[in-house]
């Protein structure tokens, strides 16, 4: 099975939007080798929004599904990658000629993020490319259940970042954001997202993994 890791690595560096969000940092609770301990144990303190990250609805909605609520036969299953480079967002007409496979549930934009290497910046970048309303709709009225980003949010930066998660959100989409997709050529995968199992979050970091072919 060739399997393709398309998750951040998170570090203390990682960077969090617009620098301000609460990012990764981990205490030990007990160390190896001091007095009184006998084993390594750690406490992590991250925000939901750091690095590799799944967005519920309850993110934007009142009300909308938390982490823990949502259906898994979103986060694993088909998906495509698609390229959509020398764009500032990504319209409905940018998806309409991305060559999406029709009935297509998931659906991954790789963009001038990637080539940028923005996810590596340890500074915010606002100038990143995201998923225009126009785009949003497109991807709501074609039946997309989940659509993943490779920089920290689906929407642009400003006003319309509401906007754009609101409609994508409240059509109970999943969002999946920060995607490493530096190696992964456009074309067909099964792709895992899995978030932890905690109760009532509205984002939570998830280990994504793209695997070439159908999964048996
Ligand atoms: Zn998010």
């Amino acid at each position: 099975m060739k399997m393709h890791d398309i998750s951040l690595m998170v570090t203390e560096k990682t960077v969090t939007w617009e620098n301000t969000e609460q990012g990764f940092s981990k205490r030990w609770a007990a160390k190896l080798g001091t007095p009184g301990n006998d084993f390594n144990l750690s406490v992590l303190t991250d925000g939901t929004h750091t690095g590799t990250h799944v967005d519920a609805p309850l993110h934007f909605i009142p009300g909308g599904k938390s982490i823990e609520a949502l259906d898994l036969n979103i986060l694993v299953g088909p998906a495509q990658v698609v390229e959509i480079f020398g764009r500032d967002s990504v319209t409905s007409a940018d998806l309409e000629g991305a060559g999406i496979t029709p009935g297509m549930e998931r659906v991954l934009l790789k963009t001038d993020n990637t080539r940028l290497k923005r996810k590596d910046n340890p500074i915010f970048d606002e100038g990143y490319v995201g998923l225009a309303p126009s785009g949003a709709q497109w991807l709501v009225s074609h039946g997309v259940r989940l659509v993943g980003i490779d920089y920290l949010s689906i929407g642009p930066h400003g006003p319309v970042n509401t906007q754009t998660h609101t409609i994508v959100l409240g059509a109970g989409m999943v969002v999946v954001e920060t995607l490493v997709l530096d190696d992964i050529a456009p074309g067909k995968y099964t792709l895992i997202a899995l978030p932890p199992k905690f109760q009532g979050l509205e984002g939570s970091p998830c280990r994504a993994l793209l695997i070439e072919g159908e999964l048996t």
